[in-house]
C-alpha cells in the first residue's frame, strides 16, 4: 500500500484537528506536493536544515515536526537566514514539511499526555478546557427516517462527549408546513396545510465539523427542505485545551519528586521556585511556554506546575502557593517526536518511520 502526503496529513488532522491551533500558529503542510507518494517519514520537534539533511540521507521525503519552521509570511527566498535556507533545501530536494503544533498541544492524547506518561501521572485531565468550540444541532425528522438521520449525524462526527459516542436527545411532536405550488413534498400535498408526526433530534458536535454535519443531515433527511437550528454552546470541551493535570500514584516529597522529574524527563537542569514543604501528589504540566496557565494550575490544586520559558518576574507569581518548575522548552517537548512516531505507526505500518537523532535545541548548558 502506497500512501500520499495528503493521506498522511489527513490522518494527522484527524488526530489533532487544525481548527484547534492558536491564531498565531501555522500548523499545516508547509512544503511539499500533497500528491507525492511517501517514501519515509522523519519525526522531529523542529524542522531545521540539519533535519532536512537527515531526511535526505535516510531516504525520507516527509518531515513531521511539532514546531512550524515558518510562522509568518516570507517575502524572499535568498537563503539569508535559517528559515529560508531550510525551506529552499526542502523544496529543492522534494521534502514535505508538515507541522502539527498547538493543535497537538490542545488534544487530550497529545504533547502533554506524553509528558504525563513520562512522569507517570494518572487520572489526567485538560488543565484549561476550551470554550466556544461546541455547537448543538436541533433538527426535525419524520419517524420513519430517524434511524438513518441519526446514523448519518454520528458518522459525520456528532454526538461524542468524552468517552461516550452516539449521544443525543429525542422528543416527539408535531411539525406543521404548507408545501407551495412548486414544492415536491415527501409528506402532504401542494397548497394544503399539513401536520406531521416528527421527532426532534438534538446532538452536540465540534464547531469545525459544521459543514460536513449539515451536508450529512441534508443527504440523509427525506424532506426537500430540512428544518434545523444550530446553537453555539458555552460548554467547555473537556477533551480540548491547554495544559494537563494529573496525579502521582503515591505522593512524593518535593525533593524526591524533583529527582524523579529529572530522571524521567532526562533533564540536566530544573529551574524552580522555593519549595513550600507540601508533598507532591497533583501535578500540572504544559509543554513549551505555559506560564499563562499558572492560575489554572493553582485552581486545580496542583502542588507543582511544570512548564518552560518562564521569565524572572513570573517566577514570583508562585507566591508560596505552588512550585513553578521551568525544565526548558526543548526538554519539555522532546518526547513529541516519539509521540508522532507512535501515532503514525498506528496506521502506516509499511512506511519507514524514524525520529530525528539531531539535537535541535538552540540552548546549551555549561
Ligand atoms: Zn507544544
Ligand atoms: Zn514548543
Amino acid at each position: 500500500m502506497v500512501y500520499t502526503i495528503r493521506e498522511v496529513v489527513s490522518f494527522l488532522d484527524s488526530i489533532a484537528p487544525p481548527a484547534y491551533q492558536e491564531s498565531y500558529d501555522n500548523a499545516q503542510l508547509i512544503t511539499g506536493d500533497p500528491n507525492t507518494k511517501v517514501k519515509g517519514i522523519l519525526c522531529s520537534l523542529d524542522a531545521t536544515e540539519a533535519v532536512v539533511d537527515e531526511a535526505i540521507s535516510l531516504g525520507c521525503n516527509l518531515i513531521v515536526a511539532h514546531h512550524p519552521i515558518v510562522f509568518k509570511g516570507l517575502k524572499s527566498f535568498t537563503g539569508k537566514n535559517y528559515v529560508e535556507r531550510t525551506i529552499i533545501k526542502a523544496i529543492k530536494n522534494d521534502i514535505g514539511i508538515f507541522a502539527i503544533h498547538t493543535n497537538l498541544d490542545h488534544v487530550a492524547h497529545g504533547v502533554n499526555k506524553k509528558i504525563a506518561d513520562k512522569i507517570g501521572l494518572k487520572n489526567t485531565k485538560i488543565l484549561s478546557p476550551k470554550k466556544g468550540i461546541l455547537n448543538k444541532l436541533s433538527t426535525f425528522v419524520p419517524s420513519a427516517a430517524v434511524e438513518q438521520v441519526m446514523t448519518a449525524l454520528f458518522d459525520a462526527g456528532a454526538g461524542k462527549i468524552g468517552d461516550y459516542s452516539g449521544c443525543s436527545f429525542m422528543s416527539e411532536g408535531s411539525g406543521t408546513f404548507t408545501p407551495s405550488e412548486k414544492a415536491n413534498p415527501t409528506i402532504g400535498k401542494r397548497n394544503k396545510p399539513e401536520k406531521a408526526l416528527e421527532t426532534k433530534i438534538e446532538v452536540m458536535f465540534p464547531s469545525f465539523l459544521e459543514s460536513q454535519i449539515i451536508t450529512a443531515l441534508k443527504n440523509a433527511h427525506p424532506y426537500e427542505e430540512v428544518a434545523y437550528y444550530i446553537h453555539q454552546l458555552e460548554n467547555e470541551n473537556q477533551e480540548v485545551g491547554a495544559g494537563m493535570v494529573g496525579e502521582l500514584s503515591t505522593a512524593l516529597d518535593e525533593k524526591d519528586f524533583l529527582a524523579h522529574l529529572k530522571s524521567s524527563m532526562n533533564l540536566q537542569v530544573i529551574k524552580h521556585t522555593t519549595l513550600i514543604n507540601k508533598p507532591i501528589k497533583k501535578v500540572a504540566i504544559c509543554g513549551g511556554a505555559g506560564i499563562f496557565l499558572l492560575n489554572a494550575a493553582k485552581k486545580s490544586r496542583a502542588e507543582i506546575f511544570i512548564t518552560a520559558d518562564v521569565k524572572y518576574h513570573e517566577f514570583f507569581d508562585a507566591d508560596n502557593q505552588i512550585v513553578i518548575c521551568d525544565i526548558g522548552h526543548y526538554e519539555s517537548e522532546i518526547f513529541t517526536k516519539e509521540l508522532l512516531l507512535e501515532l503514525l505507526s498506528q496506521k502506516f505500518t509499511n512506511i519507514a518511520l524514524y525520529f530525528t537523532k539531531i539535537v535541535t535545541n538552540p540552548i546549551t548548558y555549561l
